[in-house]
């Protein structure tokens, strides 16, 4: 695929866009690098355990635990391959043999949510646009944040679900505010670990969706073990 070509040539890109940044402000702005990982790692694991958790709970009443096991199998996938599309079918798989899910709502949840819904993909984003707004010593106005929000959530679910193609989508949410677009480099180099943690939340938000749908609807198969009362 184009993506596939463009990540490719990426290396050779972005060591080139990297090293003037570097020397005009020295190694010291590789540090910062770090703190992205950890807020975007955090970030998403506060995100999972809170929306996915709670969603999965009131509206489906299935306890997180059993639902976070269940999909367990998908999210390694998608977390190695960097690819929700990749990981579909386990997805897929998981949701209707360890969640319950018919497949004929999993079928239309599932691949629908794997190409638009991407929170992890939208959370990453923000982050970036955040820490290279910091990095060139801009200060984001409210409104600019606001913007930050709105332009990610809109380039996430533009983003497709192969590897790096959220990076790719970075660009859009960097120029909504103004940013320079170059400044994406600075990611480049430690994207793909990023990539591994946000396509996980992103299926992990699918399969969670398609139980909720599923028990909307009133054909959540049972799959949970419950204390007899
Ligand atoms: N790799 C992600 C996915 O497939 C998309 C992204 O790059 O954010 O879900």
């Amino acid at each position: 695929s184009i993506t596939s070509i463009i990540m490719q040539y990426a290396p050779i890109g972005v060591f080139a866009l990297m090293v003037p940044v570097v020397a005009e402000n020295g190694p010291k702005v590789l540090l910062p690098l770090l703190k992205v990982v950890i807020a975007v790692y955090l970030g998403c694991i506060i995100h999972s355990i809170a929306v996915y958790s709670l969603s999965v709970k009131i509206f489906a009443g299935m306890s997180p635990k059993h639902f976070f096991k269940g999909i367990f199998e998908a999210a390694m996938v998608a977390f190695t391959t960097s690819s929700s599309s990749g990981a579909l079918p386990v997805t897929m798989r998981n949701a209707q043999e360890n969640l319950g899910v018919p497949q004929s709502i999993a079928a239309f949840v599932l691949p629908l949510g794997a190409t638009i819904n991407m929170d992890g993909t939208a959370l990453y984003q923000g982050v970036c646009a955040l820490f290279i707004a910091q990095i060139y010593g801009v200060n984001l106005t409210i409104g600019q944040q606001l913007t930050v929000i709105l332009s990610a959530t809109l380039a996430s679910i533009g983003t497709a679900g192969v590897p790096g193609a959220g990076f790719i989508m970075l660009t859009m949410v960097l120029q909504s505010v103004g940013l320079p677009i170059e400044a994406s480099a600075l990611i480049a180099g430690i994207d793909r670990i990023l990539d591994m943690i946000r396509t996980s939340i992103n299926i992990v938000g699918d399969a969670s969706c398609s139980v909720v749908v599923a028990a909307t609807e009133g054909e959540l198969r049972e799959t949970e073990k419950k204390p007899a009362s």
